[in-house]
């Protein structure tokens, strides 16, 4: 397994929409396999293809405490089929827009069908974190970050702090 890039706001790529993927070969159980190691390493709870890079509809998240044993998820042209009119508020955060979070109301669940690891349909209604989760990581696979749902006036102040951070470590 290796540890891949992280892009971050504002790369372009981020805002592409990603392909579903044909297969779910040994290719892309490599690529989840280092988004894994990825995500863990960074460390986060949800990577999604496009973030590193990769414009495929190829999702990773483990939302297991500290102190728990590893529970990784694998999801492949995920498709939300159902969102509940329920909302819910919870603080966001993402890898590549390091050191902001904000807090997004989303459906606080959802009906979600993808393939898993090997390829295998699959449908499952997830709630609390786990849905906020995969709402995230889907919208990064249609090129939509958290910070969209913010007013324009903070996303530019975001992205405006970002671009400078970024032109620093340039620099550097
Ligand atoms: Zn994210």
């Amino acid at each position: 397994m290796s540890i891949l890039k992280i892009i971050k706001e504002p790369d372009p790529i981020l805002r592409k929409k990603s392909q579903p993927v044909d297969r779910v070969d040994e290719n892309i159980q490599r690529l989840m396999n280092d988004m894994l190691e990825t995500m863990y390493q960074a460390p986060g709870i949800g990577l999604a293809a496009p973030q590193v890079g990769i414009l495929k509809r190829v999702i990773v998240i483990d939302i297991a405490k500290d102190d728990e044993p590893k529970k990784p998820v694998y999801i492949v042209n995920p498709k939300i089929i159902w969102k509940s009119e329920e909302v819910i508020t919870r603080e966001e955060g993402c890898l590549s827009i390091p050191g902001y979070f904000a807090e997004i109301t989303r459906p606080s669940k959802c009906k979600i069908q993808y393939l898993d690891y090997n390829g295998n349909e699959k449908e499952d209604e997830v709630d609390n974190l786990l849905s906020t989760c995969i709402q995230h990581e889907v919208d990064h696979c249609d090129g939509v970050l958290f910070i969209d749902y913010l007013s324009k006036l903070k996303k530019d102040m975001i992205i405006k702090k970002l671009i400078k951070t970024n032109k620093d470590k340039q620099t550097l």
